[in-house]
């Protein structure tokens, strides 16, 4: 028999697995000693009250055997029948590659960029002398955007079947099992690496390709129907082509603009990251210092309305830091992200105001581009703004609210340093108006949040993609051309790690019934 329970249980015990099974026993008023085994299938964190207490949901387990959270999936060998060629090795690339590999087809992955190891040496040198090489940065190379990132791993997608499948495979290659059960789960850019490497061999084994240092810079196409791909070395051709490039790549936009391929302009969202003291951050959450309380670092999560536009807060790395997310010489772009410990004593997040074509005015003339001239305007003004490196523009959130320019700064976690600046100058009336706004309704939800201990940076451009590259919703292909399968963040319909990868995984699908469709076996 299993029993599934909640319980509440204090932080300090939260390790105690005897603790648990007494409290499940308790709980059921049965002996423990009745109990075979106590299985914590979610755990989450409850800050609501003055006692944080972790929530958590137990199977317990009398006279059965323990059923494993995680589910192995059996990549075996692909022969080379169905070939799919994938642009792009992020979460959209691999998972799709992954995917095809269940069903029996041979993925050829192209990635303009560098693979883990050795894009290391590239982002040491964007840190520290400001050199952004275009295809081997925080955005590009292999596991995409999410390599160096944060690895939070919870989305919106209300598809938990898929998040499970994908959390579940992360496991297989090399994550830590809590992500199967945290309401939060997190990976760390210390340990990222490590399970893209582990995909990569997954991919190999199974006689799959991965060709690193290859930029598309071409399609091959015929009577609207795409036949491969031309890097700057040679032409790839395979039965389909899932374009999972990120939203960073803007030559690739560009590339399918020059073919007259459809794309449409999309929402997205531009603000700033705000640095806090960690400390800060949780003795606001937790009414005091998390040691004390045995808990991790805090967090936060604020949204609003101003004047019909979301201002939210976004991809807030407790105990992180900001890094340099450019793609391109002469713009500036920031991201954040983490360790598995997260230890650093800085709390980050990306505060944001929605965009959509209202905003675009005089970038109306760029039709499909209007958001993606918007957003990199700003990026550049913040470049230049920084002194011309990549130093961020940079104000205490007090500051930024009175118009002052700030006499000095807080120390950061930024390393390429920050520079006192207006930050209305970067950013435009549009977005410092409801920025501001929108900071002043996060002060009434958490006290202590607006404080000139915090710090604004600029700017915080590539929450989502400016542009969509449409697909039927039914066959998941582009409306005009044959065999062109758009997925993951860069193709609009995705946002995140989980969602980019569910995203690949179901695209791969997709690409499947087609191949079945034209009488390929
Ligand atoms: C610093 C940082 C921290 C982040 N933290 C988190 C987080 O904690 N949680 C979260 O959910 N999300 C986070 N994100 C966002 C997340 O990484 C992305 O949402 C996700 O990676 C998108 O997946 P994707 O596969 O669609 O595209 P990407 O990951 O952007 O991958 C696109 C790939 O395509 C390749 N490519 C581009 N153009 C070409 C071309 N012409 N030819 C060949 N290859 C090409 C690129 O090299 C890249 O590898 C973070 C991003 C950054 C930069």
């Amino acid at each position: 028999m299993i029993k599934k329970i909640s319980l509440r249980i204090l932080p300090e015990k939260i390790n105690e697995l005897s603790f648990i099974q007494q409290s499940a026993a308790d709980a059921l008023t049965i002996q423990v000693e009745d109990i075979d085994a106590v299985q914590i299938t979610r755990r989450s964190m409850d800050a609501r009250s003055r006692t944080p207490v972790y929530q958590i949901q137990v199977s317990v387990y009398i006279g059965e055997p323990v059923q494993d959270l995680y589910q192995p999936v059996h990549y075996g060998p692909t022969g080379q029948k169905k070939q799919v060629i994938i642009v792009g090795s992020g979460p959209a690339g691999l998972f799709a590659a992954l995917r095809l590999i269940e069903l029996g087809i041979r993925p050829i992955v192209l990635d303009r960029g560098k693979n883990v190891r050795d894009r290391r040496f590239d982002l040491k040198t964007l840190q520290t002398d400001g050199l952004i090489n275009p295809d081997s940065n925080y955005c590009f190379g292999e596991g995409g955007a999410g390599t160096y990132s944060d690895g939070k791993l919870y989305t919106r997608s209300t598809k938990r079947g898929d998040v499970k499948k994908i959390l579940s495979i992360l496991v297989q290659h090399g994550a830590v099992h809590d992500i199967l059960v945290n309401a939060h789960p997190h990976i760390g850019s210390n340990r990222l690496p490590g399970i893209i490497k582990n995909i990569r061999d997954t991919i190999l084994a199974a006689n799959g390709q991965i060709h690193f240092n290859s930029r598309v810079v071409d399609l091959v196409l015929k009577d609207q129907k795409i036949q491969g791909v031309r890097t700057q070395q040679k032409e790839f051709i395979a039965d389909a082509v899932i374009l999972a490039t990120g939203h960073s790549a803007r030559d690739v936009y560009q590339l399918l603009d020059r073919y007259g391929i459809l794309m449409e302009a999309k929402p997205f969202a531009m603000g700033v990251r705000v640095e806090h003291p960690q400390e800060l951050i949780n003795t606001i959450q937790y009414g005091r210092s998390e040691k004390s309380a045995c808990l991790p670092p805090a967090e936060y999560s604020l949204a609003c309305q101003v004047d019909g536009a979301g201002v939210y807060s976004f991809c807030m790395c407790p105990g992180g830091m900001l890094v340099p997310a450019s793609t391109a010489p002469g713009e500036l772009v920031l991201n954040g992200m983490s360790t598995s410990l997260r230890n650093l004593p800085y709390a980050n997040a990306g505060v944001v105001v929605s965009i959509d074509s209202k905003v675009y005015g005089p970038y109306e003339k760029f039709r499909h581009f209007a958001g993606l001239e918007f957003q990199q305007q700003i990026e550049k003004k913040a470049f230049h703004s920084g002194q011309k490196t990549l130093a961020a523009p940079a104000q205490r959130l007090t500051d930024f609210l009175e118009n002052k320019i700030s006499s000095s700064l807080p120390a950061t976690s930024y390393v390429p340093g920050i520079i006192s600046f207006d930050l209305n100058e970067v950013l435009g009336p549009f977005i410092s108006e409801r920025l501001k706004a929108g900071l002043k309704v996060f002060a009434r939800k958490m006290k202590g949040y607006v404080t000139n201990e915090a710090t604004l940076l600029a700017v915080e451009s590539r929450t989502s993609s400016p542009v969509r590259i449409p697909r039927n919703p039914k066959t998941w292909m582009h409306p005009q051309v044959k065999g062109l399968f758009p997925a993951g963040e860069g193709a609009g319909y995705a946002g995140g790690i989980v969602s980019s990868a569910i995203d690949g995984d179901t695209c791969a699908d997709a690409v499947s019934g087609y191949l079945s469709c034209r009488g390929l076996p």
